[in-house]
C-alpha cells in the first residue's frame, strides 16, 4: 500500500462510527474541522446522524446542503461551494465529507480537489451506485452543456463510509442502477463473481443485508484492483469499467436525459455488447443467455424502446470516448475475459438494426 492506499468501511451502521473511524486516518488524526456535504434528499435523512457521529470524535462540524439531482454537478454550484468553504473560514487542514449519491461525491469530490489547492476528502457513499462504482478510484468531476464530466479531477478519498442501512430509504430505480454496475463488474472479473452474483441474485433483488454487503465489498475489490493498475485512465485497463456503457450512453441520450434509469440504459448495453461480442470476439450464445437472465433477476429487463441506428450511431461517436472517429467497445469473449475493439460502422451499423427489429 502506497500513501494513496484508503479503507473502505461497509456495514450496516457504519455511519454512526464515521467520526472515531476518521480520527484513524493518519491525515486525520489532528483535523479540527469537518464539512457535510449532502443534497436535499439525504439532508432531512442521514446529515444529523453523519454530524452526531463527527461531533463525538471532535470535529467542528459544518454543513452544506446542494439541490438533488444531476443539474447540481455544474461549475456553478462548484463555485457556490469554494465560496461557502471561504465564508466558514475552511483552512487547509479541513476535511470535506461527501454523503450522498454520486452526485455529491462527483461535486464535492471536486471542490475538496480544488478548495485551496486540495484538503482532505471523505466519501459516504449513500446511493447502491455510489458505494459500488463511484466513490470508489479517484474520479471527482462536474458537468458541461458540452457533455457530462467533461471537468473533472483525480482525487482519492482518505477514507470511504458506506453505511448499507442508508440504502433502505432509497427508490427502487435507483437500486437497479447500483445493480447495473454490480452486474457489469461481475461479468467483467470472474466466474466467481458471476456466478456467486447469479445465486445471489433474488436476495440481492429482496436487499437482504448480506447479499448487498457480500456485492458491495466484491465491486468494490473489482473496481480498486482495475483502478490501481490504472490510476489515471492511460493504460487501457480501467477502459473496462465502461462496459456496457457504450450503447447504454447514447440511448440515455436519444431517448432524453433521465427517460430511462442510466442502470436500465447500462443493462441494454451490456446486452447489445454480448451480441457484437458473439460476432466479433466469439463468445458464446450461452454467456448471451446467462446474461441476460441474470439482467432480469436483477430488475433489470430489456427494454421496449429502440432509436434510429444512425442516430445511436451518431450519439456513440459524440460520446467523449470514441477514439479517431472510430467506436471503442468492450467485448465480452466470456465472463472474466474482454478485448477492447474499435468497430467499423457498418458493423455497428448493422447489429443496431437487428437490435431495432428485435424491439418491433
Ligand atoms: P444521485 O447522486 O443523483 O442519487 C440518486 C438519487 O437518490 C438522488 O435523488 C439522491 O438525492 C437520492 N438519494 C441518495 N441517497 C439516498 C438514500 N439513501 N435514500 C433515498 N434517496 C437517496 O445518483 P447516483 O446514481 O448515486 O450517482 C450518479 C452520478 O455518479 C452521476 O453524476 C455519474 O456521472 C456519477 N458517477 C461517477 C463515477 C466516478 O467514478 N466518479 C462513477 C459512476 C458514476
Ligand atoms: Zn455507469
Amino acid at each position: 500500500p502506497g500513501e494513496e492506499s484508503y479503507d473502505v468501511r461497509i456495514g450496516a451502521s457504519a455511519l454512526d462510527s464515521l467520526g472515531r473511524r476518521m480520527r484513524g486516518v493518519p491525515a486525520l488524526g489532528q483535523a479540527e474541522r469537518a464539512l457535510v456535504v449532502t443534497d436535499s434528499n439525504v439532508a432531512p435523512l442521514y446529515r444529523d446522524r453523519a454530524k452526531e457521529s463527527l461531533a463525538a470524535a471532535g470535529f467542528r462540524t459544518s454543513d452544506i446542503v446542494v439541490p438533488a439531482g444531476e443539474d447540481t454537478k455544474s461549475v456553478e454550484v462548484a463555485g457556490e461551494l469554494w465560496e461557502a468553504m471561504a465564508q466558514l473560514k475552511l483552512g487547509r487542514d479541513c476535511v470535506v465529507v461527501a454523503l450522498g449519491g454520486g452526485v455529491v461525491g462527483d461535486l464535492a469530490g471536486f471542490a475538496a480537489s480544488t478548495y485551496m489547492r486540495g484538503v482532505t476528502l471523505v466519501q459516504a457513499p449513500t446511493t447502491l451506485l455510489s458505494m459500488v462504482d463511484s466513490s470508489v478510484g479517484g474520479k471527482t468531476g462536474v458537468n458541461l452543456a458540452a457533455g457530462k464530466n467533461l471537468v473533472g479531477t483525480f482525487k482519492q478519498p482518505a477514507y470511504v463510509c458506506a453505511d448499507t442501512g442508508t440504502l433502505a430509504t432509497l427508490p427502487e430505480r435507483e437500486w437497479t442502477c447500483g445493480c447495473a454496475e454490480i452486474a457489469k463488474s461481475a461479468v467483467i472479473d470472474s466466474d466467481e463473481f458471476f456466478f456467486w452474483l447469479v445465486d445471489a441474485a433474488d436476495a440481492l433483488a429482496a436487499r437482504e443485508d448480506g447479499a448487498v454487503s457480500e456485492a458491495i465489498a466484491r465491486s468494490v475489490v473489482f473496481k480498486a484492483d482495475v483502478v490501481a493498475q490504472d490510476k489515471t485512465e492511460s493504460r487501457g485497463v480501467r477502459e473496462c469499467l465502461n462496459y456496457g456503457h457504450t450503447l447504454g450512453h447514447a440511448v440515455e441520450t436519444l431517448a432524453g436525459y433521465g427517460t430511462f434509469s442510466h442502470g436500465a440504459a447500462v443493462a441494454e448495453g451490456m446486452r447489445f455488447a454480448a451480441r457484437l461480442g458473439a460476432e466479433l470476439v466469439g463468445a458464446s450464445a450461452d454467456f448471451v443467455t446467462a446474461q441476460d437472465d441474470l439482467l432480469d433477476a436483477l430488475g433489470l429487463p430489456a427494454l421496449a424502446w429502440s432509436a434510429e441506428p444512425a442516430a445511436l450511431l451518431d450519439a456513440m461517436k459524440r460520446d467523449k470516448k470514441a477514439r479517431r472517429g472510430q467506436v471503442r467497445f468492450v467485448l465480452p469473449r466470456d465472463v472474466g475475459a474482454w478485448e477492447l475493439l474499435d468497430v467499423d460502422d457498418a458493423v455497428i451499423l448493422e447489429h443496431l438494426d437487428a437490435w431495432a427489429r428485435s424491439k418491433e
